[in-house]
Order: C-alpha cells, then sequence, then structure tokens
C-alpha cells in the first residue's frame, strides 16, 4: 500500500489546482486521473476574471482571446451590450487548459497517475484508502473532484449533492463567422429554462446551448444547429451540430453536505455551477484551494476532520452563488424583459457587476484566518 498526505481523484480545474497548492507546500500527493492527460472536456471554455485572477499557473500561451464585451440576445428581437473593460472573459480550449493545471501539480511534486480511475474511496478511522485497478493508496484526506459524473460520492454518503442538472450541448472547431466581432461574446436567451453562447476563439469558435429544463434538453442539438444558422458561423469539417457533444452541469441549489469526516467534495462534484450561466470553472478552482487549505489543517493536526472546508467555501463562493440563485430566477421568468431591461445603465451595471465580481475575500486572508482560528482551537 502506497503511502500519501493527500490523494485527490479527477484532474480536472478543481483536482489539480488542490493538487498543486498541497504539493507547493509539500504534502505527499496522489492525483487520480481514469482519462489520459490532456483529455478534453466538453465545456465552453470561457474563464471569468474569477477564475483567471490570482491563478496559480501563467497560461498567457494557452488563452485565444480576450472578449471585453458581451452581446445578449432574445432571439431577433432584442440586443444589449455589456462592455467588460478590463474585466474580460479569457476563452481557451479545455485541454490545454486542464493540461497545463495538471502538468503544474506534477511539476510542484505531486504523483500525477493519468489513466488510472479510482474505483472505490473508503473511510478509514485514521484516513482514507483509494482503490485502482492498480494498487490501493492509504491517504490522510481524499478530495473528489470527479466532475459531474461521479458514481464515487454516493459511497461515501453524500446522497443529495446534485438535485438540479442542466444539459449542455456544445461544439467548438475552425469556423468563419463573418460579421460577428471577434473580440464580443454572445449570449442568446431564446432557450426554455436556458441560453445559447457563441465564444470567438482566434480561428476557432465554441457555440453550444444549455437548458435546466428536462422538455427542452431533447431538443437542445437542433436549437443548436439553428442558432449557428441565425449567427452566420459556417464551420469546416468535421464540426457538426448533429454530433455535438452534450454533458450535464450540477447547478449550485443550496448548502449541502460537502465534507464527511476526512473526504470532501470540490468542482462539480460538488455542484458549484452557478444557476444563471452554468459558470462552474472560477467555483472548481476556488473548491479546489479551500479544500486544499483545510487538508493542510488536517495534516498538520491542527483539525481531525474537513469541516472547515463547506464553512471556508460558505463564506467566500456562497455569497456569489446565492445571488446567482436569485438572478437566474428572474432572468429565466422574464428572458426578454431582462435582455431589454439591459439597454439601460443601471441593470447594465449590475449585470456587469455580478458576471465579473470577485468572489467574497481574498483567499490568502481566508487561509490565514483559517490557520489562525485552527491553531487557537488547537492551542
Ligand atoms: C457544455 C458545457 C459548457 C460549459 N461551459 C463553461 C464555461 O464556458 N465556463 C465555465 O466556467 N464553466 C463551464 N462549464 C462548466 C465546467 O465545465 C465545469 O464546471 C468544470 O469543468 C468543473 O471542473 P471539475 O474539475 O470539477 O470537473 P471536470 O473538469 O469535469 O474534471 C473531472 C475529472 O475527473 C475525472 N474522473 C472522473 N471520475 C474519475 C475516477 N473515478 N477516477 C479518476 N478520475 C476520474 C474525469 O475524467 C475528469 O477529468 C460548462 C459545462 C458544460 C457541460
Amino acid at each position: 500500500v502506497d503511502l500519501y498526505d493527500v490523494i485527490i481523484v479527477g484532474a480536472g480545474p478543481a483536482g489539480a489546482v488542490a493538487a498543486l497548492r498541497l504539493a507547493a507546500r509539500g504534502a505527499r500527493v496522489l492525483l487520480l486521473e481514469k482519462q489520459a492527460l490532456g483529455r478534453d472536456k466538453p465545456c465552453g471554455g470561457g474563464l471569468t476574471p474569477r477564475a483567471w485572477s490570482d491563478l496559480e499557473v501563467d497560461i498567457a500561451d494557452v488563452v485565444l482571446s480576450r472578449t471585453d464585451s458581451g452581446a445578449l440576445r432574445h432571439g431577433r428581437r432584442h440586443e444589449a451590450r455589456v462592455p467588460l473593460g478590463d474585466r474580460a472573459v479569457w476563452m481557451v480550449r479545455r485541454r490545454d487548459f486542464d493540461q497545463r493545471l495538471a502538468a503544474a501539480a506534477g511539476h510542484a511534486g505531486a504523483d500525477v497517475h493519468e489513466r488510472e480511475p479510482a474505483r472505490a474511496v473508503d473511510a478509514t478511522r485514521s484516513g482514507v484508502v483509494v482503490r485502482t485497478p492498480v494498487a490501493a493508496y492509504r491517504g490522510q484526506v481524499a478530495l473528489i473532484a470527479t466532475g459531474a459524473e461521479a458514481p464515487l460520492r454516493a459511497a461515501l454518503g453524500y446522497a443529495r449533492v446534485h438535485p438540479r442538472m442542466a444539459v449542455a450541448v456544445e461544439m467548438e472547431g475552425r469556423a468563419s463567422a463573418d460579421g460577428l466581432d471577434p473580440r464580443e461574446f454572445i449570449f442568446d436567451f431564446d432557450i426554455p429554462g436556458g441560453y445559447a453562447w457563441a465564444f470567438p476563439k482566434g480561428e476557432w469558435w465554441n457555440v453550444g446551448v444549455l437548458s435546466a429544463s428536462a422538455e427542452t434538453a431533447p431538443q437542445l442539438r437542433r436549437l443548436l444547429a439553428g442558432f449557428v444558422v441565425a449567427l452566420g458561423i459556417r464551420f469546416q469539417a468535421p464540426a457538426d451540430p448533429v454530433r455535438a457533444t452534450g454533458r450535464r452541469i450540477p447547478l449550485h441549489a443550496g448548502r449541502c453536505s460537502l465534507a464527511v469526516g476526512r473526504t470532501a467534495l470540490i468542482g462539480d462534484a460538488a455542484a458549484l455551477a452557478d444557476p444563471l450561466f452554468g459558470e462552474g470553472i472560477a467555483q472548481a478552482l476556488m473548491s479546489g484551494r479551500l479544500a486544499a487549505v483545510a487538508a493542510e489543517s488536517v495534516l498538520s493536526g491542527r483539525r481531525q476532520d474537513l469541516g472547515e472546508y463547506p464553512r471556508l467555501l460558505q463564506r467566500t463562493i456562497g455569497p456569489h452563488l446565492r445571488r446567482m440563485r436569485w438572478l437566474a430566477r428572474a432572468v429565466y421568468a422574464q428572458p426578454a424583459l431582462a435582455v431589454r431591461a439591459l439597454s439601460f445603465g443601471p441593470p447594465q451595471a449590475v449585470a456587469r457587476h455580478l458576471s465579473t465580481e470577485p468572489f467574497a475575500g481574498q483567499l490568502d486572508t481566508v487561509a490565514r484566518r483559517a490557520a489562525l482560528a485552527a491553531s487557537r482551537r488547537h492551542a
């Protein structure tokens, strides 16, 4: 049995950033990924400032464009522009972005095992045992970062983590789009319970449709095809809406248990995507960092379990997710009205703020306070 301090299952942004932070601080970290590194992930690949600011890794060379304006539409009837200034949305391809983060975790000293799925995670009295087809690994702490599809969760006693799912289909490829501004992304809210997006990425475009309405889900590919034609985006073969890849996005639907003993859920496994846009990368990164902070408290003996992590998460991401839930209800009840309202200054300022606001509290402050509180308890 190999011995680690922290075992992290899943090398998406949540798992990779947690591994990176812990390994950089000297912990013995195992990062398990069931696919090959460099895998693609069906995703728009849009990074808001919440995701790119304070990122531990330089990604400048994998950013394909920076969009400093959003065109919000409702079909052909209404359109509003929201300028973002220096709070731009950065566009990446997920395979490049995720590989960069996982590689950084490796450079920091984490053991990164690709093509090695965790089959079971068992909590023991003193820690965890993670079993793969290759070996059994013993650790003090396990972080579950397995994304939207996560059978491991239930076995650990996390029952009701994913009460609300959106479904999204997406295609990405070389395309031409005469008449569209390559520095502007487009959101069209003329989709029941969701929206369509078009993200410019240099010579590439990423276009997709997302909905949280069960009746709309079977029609997403048809809606995607219509959206692509309406925008005049011409994809080069083989990109084709009929073959667009679909995935579920676990939308945040309120608080639920995210840490049991010495295991915790991070990223999509914890259902942290916001219910308005389905943005999940920023929360994946932040939850990975906060779980790393809580894991350090256990490793240093200041705490016995990861119970600190959900509290840190609530304080940091909670306010943003609550606002986005409220806004999702308002926007999806009256999408045409919402887009029309954005032609006016004050609603536009609110929209700009909500789509680019940072999470509450600087991470370093949060980490410092947590360490201080834990050491007081310990003393
Ligand atoms: C179509 C679509 C578009 C989206 N667009 C955006 C966007 O533009 N911006 C944004 O911020 N968010 C977007 N999201 C949401 C975003 O993709 C997720 O929130 C984000 O990927 C979550 O990161 P994660 O690290 O939690 O999980 P993931 O990125 O899903 O990574 C989980 C990893 O765990 C691995 N894994 C799973 N099970 C095991 C196992 N048993 N053993 C080992 N490894 C395992 C998987 O192979 C995977 O690599 C979109 C989602 C979809 C579906």
